[in-house]
């Protein structure tokens, strides 16, 4: 069997990975990147952090296997949780309710009362808060780019091999692909095509007629410096939409836009410094005090690829065609779920199934027929 992963960062090299380790010497697994620098690749730009505080019980699994993976790799992974905030009593209820999914699949995560977070954290100013939620181990943050790098080395180590060339089209004949042209105007020919192509996934599945509901959503991350040493924080969701967590001596930053904030597509990839003041430095001076005398030091942007319809990733076939393949729209927690969604996809090329782990409800069914498959905790 001959497969073309179209796009080869994060996601795609993951794929190729598990197809090559799965399909052995019966499969051929050519990957197309366009840039092997990856300098506009969300898996290059990313905050790389790793968390099982997810509300979805399939996040979590993916999170699980995905941080045995990162700890494998040996990418800088450094084990600091999540701290989630609740400001209201129904924020309290939906911690709550992902606490009670995420110990079943014995995620160790505790529940912390305002006092409890603030005597634990004594940076944090514990007012206005309802509740909390701490991942005690098995979360925090590694190096994004090393570990695509990573999982590029060893789909090669497996047998995948990688082409510098971008996709520009895809010769569709009733419900299958037959190819696929290159800007050099040569043609990949497979059995299989997989959508890998991240944020750009949308313009890859317009080659094949089908849209893609998945935007490029520009994310601004703020690399600050504070007089005041704190001790390593965790990564912290504050109420306000805002992030932060400790690097090295200083932090990063960075702010999602609620349900009722502007949030345009396809922005140039140029990092909004206005957010600092607008948005970011108001709620981590009111969270932290010592964050006060914050100082910006240097910020980048990346795409988010978001499916708005539930923030959850697309996997697996279209209804209407039969060998092409989607792993898209992770609208922000990719990295950490490149290897399940990798293993997964390569068991559905190979198998025509899901065997390890059942990611059939991110399939692209609920997609058409507009039924979210919801992850409520979304950063
Ligand atoms: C600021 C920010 C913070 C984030 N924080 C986290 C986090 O903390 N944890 C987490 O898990 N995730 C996080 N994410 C999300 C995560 O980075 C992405 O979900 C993940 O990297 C997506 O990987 P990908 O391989 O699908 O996309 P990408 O890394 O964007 O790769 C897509 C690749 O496809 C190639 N390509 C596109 N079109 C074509 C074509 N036509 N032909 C050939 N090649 C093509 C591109 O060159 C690119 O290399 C964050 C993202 C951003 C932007």
């Amino acid at each position: 069997m001959r497969v073309c992963v179209i796009g080869g960062a994060a996601i795609g090299s993951a794929v190729a990975l598990f197809l090559a380790r799965l399909g052995g010497s019966g499969v051929q697994v050519q990957v197309v990147e366009r840039d092997p620098t990856y300098a506009r690749a969300s898996s290059a730009l990313s905050a790389s952090s790793i968390r099982q505080q997810f509300s979805n019980a399939i996040n979590v699994q993916m999170s699980q296997f995905g941080l045995q993976w990162v700890k494998a790799f040996d990418v800088g992974f450094v084990e600091s949780g999540y701290l989630f905030l609740a400001g209201s009593q129904a924020g309290a209820a939906t911690l709550r309710e992902n606490h009670a999914v995420q110990r079943s699949l014995n995620a160790p995560v505790e529940l912390l009362a305002p006092a409890q977070a603030a005597e634990r954290f004594g940076w944090l100013n514990p007012q206005g808060l309802a509740l909390a939620s701490l991942g005690l181990h098995g979360e925090g943050w590694f190096d994004g780019y090393a570990f695509t790098q990573a999982l590029k080395r060893e789909a090669q180590t497996q047998g995948a091999s990688y082409r510098r060339a971008e996709v520009v089209g895809l010769q569709r004949e009733g419900r299958r692909i037959t190819g696929a042209t290159l800007d050099d105007g040569s043609c990949i020919e497979a059995d299989v095509f997989v959508n890998a192509a991240g944020p750009w996934a949308r313009s890859v599945a317009a080659m094949a007629g089908i849209e893609l509901p998945v935007f490029a959503r520009r994310r601004t991350v703020f690399q600050l410096s504070c007089p005041t040493t704190l001790p390593r924080t965790p990564l912290v969701i504050d109420t306000s939409g805002v992030w932060f967590r400790s690097e090295g001596d200083g932090f990063l930053a960075g702010w999602s836009p609620g349900e009722h904030d502007a949030d345009p597509d396809d922005l140039p990839l140029d990092a909004d410094l206005a957010q600092f003041e607008e948005r970011l430095w108001p709620a981590l001076a009111e969270r932290v005090p010592a964050f006060e005398a914050l100082r910006v030091q240097s910020a980048w942007a990346g795409y988010y690829e978001v499916h708005p319809l539930d923030h959850n990733a697309i996997l697996g076939p279209h209804p209407d065609i039969d060998n092409l393949v989607f792993a898209n729209g992770f609208s922000g927690h990719g990295l950490q779920h490149a290897p399940a969604a990798g293993r997964g996809i390569a068991e559905q090329v190979l198998l025509g199934r899901y065997e390890s782990l059942d990611l059939s409800p991110f399939g692209f069914e609920r997609v058409l027929e507009g039924r979210p498959f919801l992850e409520k905790s979304v950063i």
